[in-house]
């Protein structure tokens, strides 16, 4: 999911809302919304399902009326596609409403939602975000400030969670203790130099570019900060946080032009396209991408191999991510309305193709088929990341252990099935070394099942063989 808030009295913070949403897209498309907070008067809502294009317009954002703005794209990982699990959830407190907008997916949702419907009879909805927010009511109800509030719900709270929370006075942005989904903080730009410094928070900082404001820095893991009229203010509320940053969103999910690590993650795909050249050269005419998480990492294939890079598949640009529509029927019928074969570019050439990761094994397959009939005499498929072998228990939804192509196939296996010449994967320490921080500070349990969060049954029995 992609989550959004911005603090600027006197500003159209709908607008800037919409933007910043606009620019997170990609981390959700089935639902959209957006809650703002004018001072003294209930918060204006408008959540629906479909991208930020869709649910929103001109007439609809004007009657988004506020001092303060969070919103929400929505990708389905718990809950249910439908309407009602749109985000944010907005919730009553005695302090005035609370709107919570969520990415990330906690692994203790049966426990917390038996405590709190022994309170609460009226869960409506599937989610573990509607939770959180909930949890928090309830700790409003008993008599605590919102910050108290804040850090006693997380506290309950188990797994990955970047949170952006509006309320009657002011924003709460806050993540988990081991900060696995990304969170930064910009600063709006100011018309004059005496102005208060205005405060924005998105997943990404593409969501910042946007519109106009400047990366301050991350959210740290478990930290929470609190943005009012009076500025931001920052509280550790984990005594010892342990950073476990999702490598998957700089390996895939999180837009190139993000920075994350301090450089931008089009660099490091570059780099780590560098680096797989060296660690599995081959023999190849042309090196292609399959569009656009491919891009960067071909690149620095073809730099470090000296193989030509070309374009060898356009990309219908309109079409969502395959992997967000949720029936595996439909996702077979995604990737033909999504990539075409150039067949001058491709006839009779050995083509070497690079992509981010293999997740089921389906794209590729029909990716390898389309680039053969299009004349291609040989396909190396070389792969940015690991073998994907293990499900994902924090927001990413990379399906159960069985649908995951590695998890049963050795390398040959696969390459026999997607039916390549040859194929290879970056090593496990090639992608973390590339990161230049420590290999200690990321969750990569996707590729090794090391879960840095214990995933508790039932829920890791539903996913895993
Ligand atoms: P596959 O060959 O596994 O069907 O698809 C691999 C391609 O789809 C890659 O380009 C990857 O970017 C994307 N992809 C497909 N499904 C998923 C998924 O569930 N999670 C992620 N992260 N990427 C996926
Ligand atoms: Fe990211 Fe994989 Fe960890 Fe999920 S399991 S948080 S996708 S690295
Ligand atoms: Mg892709």
């Amino acid at each position: 999911c992609g989550v959004f808030g911005v603090y600027a009295p006197g500003e159209d913070v709908a607008k800037l809302a919409y933007f910043g949403l606009y620019a997170l897209q990609h981390r959700g498309q089935e639902s959209a919304g957006i809650a703002t907070f004018p001072k003294d008067h209930p918060p204006c809502l408008h959540k629906e399902m479909g991208l930020v294009s869709q649910v929103f317009n001109e007439t609809i954002l004007n009657t988004l009326v506020g001092e303060l703005a969070v919103g929400h794209t929505r990708y389905s990982t718990t809950g249910t596609s439908r309407a009602v699990n749109a985000q944010p959830a907005l919730v009553p407190t005695r302090l005035g409403h609370l709107a919570l907008a969520h990415n990330g997916n906690l692994v203790n949702t049966p426990i917390l939602r038996e405590e709190l419907l022994r309170n609460h009879h009226n869960l409506v909805t599937s989610t573990d975000s509607e939770l959180i927010a909930f949890a928090i009511a309830e700790a409003v109800d008993s008599g605590k400030t919102w910050l108290e509030a804040g850090i006693h719900a997380f506290n309950r709270c188990q797994g990955a969670f970047s949170l952006v929370i509006g309320t009657p006075d002011g924003i709460i942005g806050a993540r988990d203790p081991n900060g696995i989904r990304p969170l930064v903080i910009g600063a709006l730009p100011k018309a004059n130099s005496s102005d208060p410094t205005r405060y924005a928070l998105a997943s990404e900082t593409c969501g910042l570019d946007i519109i106009g404001a400047e990366y301050l820095r991350d959210v740290e893991p478990g930290e929470m900060v609190w943005i009012t009229n009076e500025g931001m203010t920052s509280y550790h509320w984990v005594p010892q946080p342990q950073p476990k940053l999702c490598i998957f969103e700089m390996i895939y999910f999180a837009r190139p032009d993000s920075v994350m690590q301090n450089e931008s993650l089009y660099t490091y795909r570059m780099r780590i396209g560098r680096r797989l050249a060296l660690e599995s050269p081959a023999d190849a005419d042309l090196v292609i991408a399959v569009p656009d998480s491919g891009i960067p990492a071909a690149i620095g294939f073809s730099q470090a191999s000296g193989i030509p890079y070309a374009e060898g598949l356009i990309k219908n640009r309109y079409v969502g991510r395959t992997f967000i529509q949720p029936t595996q029927s439909m996702r077979e019928a995604g990737i033909r309305m999504k990539l075409n074969p150039l067949r001058d570019v491709l006839q009779g050439k050995r083509i070497l193709l690079v992509d981010d990761s293999i997740v089921r094994g389906t794209t590729s397959r029909k990716i390898v088929k389309a680039l053969r009939d299009a004349g291609a005499t040989e396909v190396h498929m070389r792969i940015s990341s690991p073998p994907v072998t293990h499900p994902c228990f924090y927001g990413i939804d990379t399906d159960s252990q069985d649908h995951l192509i590695a998890a049963t196939k050795s390398v040959e296996e696969i390459a026999a099935q997607i039916e390549v010449d040859s194929l290879s994967y970056l090593s496990w320490a090639g992608m973390l070394e590339e990161t230049r921080d420590d290999p200690a500070n990321f969750c990569s349990a996707c590729f090794t099942g090391q879960y840095p969060v214990p995933v508790p049954e039932p829920l890791k029995s539903a996913k895993l063989l």
